[in-house]
């Protein structure tokens, strides 16, 4: 049973905490997105082609450091030219449009996109890409960039895996909702050795970051455009991060510890449904959702 007893932690009975704090800025913000635009009132269509792209990172997080961004040039018989350029989901439906209207050939446009759909809503997983087609005509008429059509491609991800490093998910007693004395286990243990970084699964705001005794060290983050709360615990060292700052998805928010009631170095993760981490919201079962970002980042 010695094996057993390494998944055991105590954690998930923290008790309740403020949420005070005014909101200041914690991270280096990624740049805002790109202004939709608007379409030309007399849109022209010519003979229009790509002449170079560039989409950089090839990989994002919702609310990350960086947002997907297209660089790109045209080569044109026309001074002008009125571009629609559109975020195609895997499928090549249109997620988002921009326009930029009198674009000369072989100048630099550039578009970055904030990974929100036209309702402002995150992006699902997946792989995407950029399109830029003269304004007026069909989305199918995607101009031709035999090229350079890798490089307007893209992943997009709503979540990051919080440990970077080698780990194992607890089984048993390391289970949403094992037994402890006097309540439940309400997050799932993730095995792995003191000192690993951990990183924020999804940003957005810090509601809580302090000590408690059985989840030793502990942040709790609000997920932005999402209607979950985050809670890390055991963490080696109180996380840099204070109540209220804001948190990127993939920053670091501090490393895998076993303080509080935790038997062997693991990250404690506990996902709360909306109202939230003690706001009358209720925890879940994280497992699934873990495998999954695992899978990807
Ligand atoms: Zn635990």
């Amino acid at each position: 049973m010695a094996a057993l007893a390494l998944l055991i932690c105590g954690a998930g009975s923290a008790a309740a905490a403020g949420t005070g704090g005014a909101l200041t800025p914690g991270a280096t913000p990624t740049k805002a997105g790109s202004p939709t635009g608007a379409p030309s009132t007399a849109p022209v269509s010519g003979s229009v082609t790509i002449a170079t792209a560039t989409t950089t990172p090839r990989k994002s997080y919702y609310y990350g450091f960086r947002y997907p961004r297209l660089s790109f040039t045209i080569a044109s018989d026309q001074p002008r030219n009125d571009l629609q350029i559109n975020v195609l989901d895997e499928a090549g439906l249109v997620l988002r449009s921009f326009y930029r209207n009198d674009v000369a050939p072989n100048v630099a446009t550039a578009i970055r996109w904030d990974g929100t759909t036209a309702e402002g809503k995150p992006a699902r997983n997946g792989h995407y890409s950029f399109s830029v087609v003269p304004q007026g005509a069909a989305v199918a008429a995607r101009l031709a960039t035999p090229s350079t059509a890798a490089t307007l491609a893209f992943d997009f991800y709503g979540f990051a895996f919080p440990i970077l490093g080698a780990h194992e998910f607890g089984m048993s007693a390391g289970r949403f909702g094992a037994g402890r004395s006097g309540h439940t286990h309400q997050g799932q243990d993730v095995m792995a050795a003191c000192g690993l970084p951990l990183v924020a699964a999804r940003g957005g705001t810090v509601q809580y970051s302090g000590y408690e005794g059985n989840a030793g060290n502990y942040i709790v983050i609000d997920g932005k455009g999402s209607s979950y709360d985050f809670m890390y615990a055991h963490l080696a060292e109180p996380s840099p991060l204070l109540t209220g700052e804001s948190v990127r998805t993939g920053q670091p928010i501090g490393v895998v510890g076993d303080t509080g009631d935790a038997q062997g170095c693991h990250l404690h993760f506990e996902m709360w449904a909306a109202p939230g981490w003690y706001e009358g919201g209720s925890p879940l079962d994280p497992l699934l959702y873990l495998q999954k970002w695992d899978r990807y980042s």
